[in-house]
């Protein structure tokens, strides 16, 4: 999707208000030549800005307006090194809260609701940006911030919360207990809004089941305003973004190609509005795709496929593009398979052709040939790639209290 005119107009403000502001970016454009865009191809001869861009200029060298105007700051923490500072001027917190309120609105909550807020507040963007749209909307904010599973519910049953922001770890956490303590029918939730991370189905139904609520995922970034620069409809599988807010462009993350609208590759955002700290063609990292022509829901915003991972998680085999995520979706729907496996991916030189092969693992009752059959199967017809499947008994693959490495590439790269 290419930049309309005034998101053209809006692109060549921020990168003259930068080199004029002499920030980060600013001294970065100079150098490079750069005074301005007027074209797409320009636009996209813009160097990418990265996290380690921010960590690079950490405390606030990015900050592009006189500290008069700055009225706050928030903070991600990376796990490893310096954290990013972002700087917002009174302007970017508004729009933050604008954004945040249209997210409400495409999830249907109304005035009417009460949005009990589950996410931390603080440095981090969570917690403040769900309360910030809660009240420019109109509704009741329960700022609970997290933990504290029996206030949450006691809180959630006297006040008649009907909307749950959270983690989906947190909302299935809650969802457990509520069935547990048998309290569903004093729980007036309809809605959940839930953080941008990638959950599996089996989770998202699990929850459902439980609460029998609707699901709204939100998307976003610290590095961008935070949570609420888009929103899954009620059609589910689209995350409607705010085009006058944010240009969004799928670039390929090894060689920064742009990709065609349709295709997956990683999201790079452009703020168009943004003070205190713009971005242009921030790289995400998050996979997915845009999705071209209108939604059936209505909405003209246009729109993202759910994010499918990232793009340090990506690996490419027969020319196609995969991510472990599919893999795991894939897992979940074989009985008695569980959630653990690991993809090897190696060459075999004598017919020059790369090989995939997945072990996973399966409950003793399990026919393992079988499994490994409708594994194969599965893998063949959703991705279109073939794999070598090994099924194991459960408990066989190495368990790690870390990230688990899931992708082991003997090939050489
Ligand atoms: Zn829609």
């Amino acid at each position: 999707m290419k930049l309309n005119k005034t998101q053209l107009e809006q692109v060549d403000r921020q990168v003259k208000r930068l080199i004029e502001g002499d920030s980060y970016y600013g001294k970065m454009y100079r150098k490079l030549g750069i005074t301005g865009v007027s074209s797409q191809e320009e636009f996209e001869k813009l160097p990418f800005s990265s996290k380690n861009d921010l960590r690079n200029a950490y405390p606030l060298g990015i900050q592009a307006v006189p500290d008069e105007e700055v009225v706050r700051i928030h903070s991600s923490s990376g796990t490893t090194g310096k954290p990013v500072i972002i700087p917002y001027t009174k302007k970017d917190v508004d729009d933050w809260a604008v954004m945040f309120a249209r997210c409400y609105e495409t999830a249907g909550i109304t005035k009417l609701d009460r949005i009990q807020i589950t996410p931390g507040y603080g440095l981090w963007t969570a917690g403040i940006g769900f309360q910030l749209g809660c009240e420019k909307l109109g509704a009741m904010a329960v700022p609970m911030g997290p933990g504290n599973t029996d206030k949450q519910l006691q809180m959630m049953q006297d006040l008649k919360s009907t909307v749950i922001c959270a983690t989906s770890s947190y909302a299935l956490l809650l969802s457990e207990e509520i069935e547990k303590r048998g309290i569903r029918d004093n729980v007036h939730l309809k809605k959940g809004v839930i953080g941008s991370e990638r959950w599996s189905e089996k989770m998202r139904d699990t929850i459902q089941k439980n609460l029998g609520i609707e699901m709204y995922d939100i998307y976003g970034l610290t590095e961008i305003y935070g949570p609420g620069i888009g929103i899954s409809c009620s059609k589910q599988e689209n995350i409607h973004y705010w085009d006058d807010y944010v240009y969004i462009e799928i670039i390929d993350p090894v060689t920064g190609k742009p990709i065609p609208d349709g295709e997956e590759g990683e999201i790079v955002i452009t703020t168009l509005v943004k003070e205190g700290a713009p971005l242009l063609r921030f790289r995400t990292h998050d996979i997915s795709r845009i999705i071209p022509g209108e939604c059936p829901c209505g909405c003209k915003y246009p729109r993202l496929g759910i994010i499918q991972g990232r793009s340090d998680d990506m690996f490419k085999i027969h020319g196609v593009n995969m991510f472990p995520s599919q893999v795991e979706e894939i897992l979940a729907m074989v009985d008695g398979v569980s959630s653990e496996y690991n993809i090897n991916l190696a060459h075999d030189d004598e017919k020059n052709r790369d090989i995939i092969l997945i072990t996973a693992e399966a409950e003793g009752r399990v026919n393992f040939e079988e499994a490994g059959n409708k594994i194969r199967g599965l893998v063949k017809s959703k991705i279109g790639v073939t794999p070598k499947v090994t099924v194991v008994p459960v408990g066989t693959l190495p368990r790690s209290e870390k990230k688990t490495k899931r992708v082991i590439d003997h090939r050489d790269q």
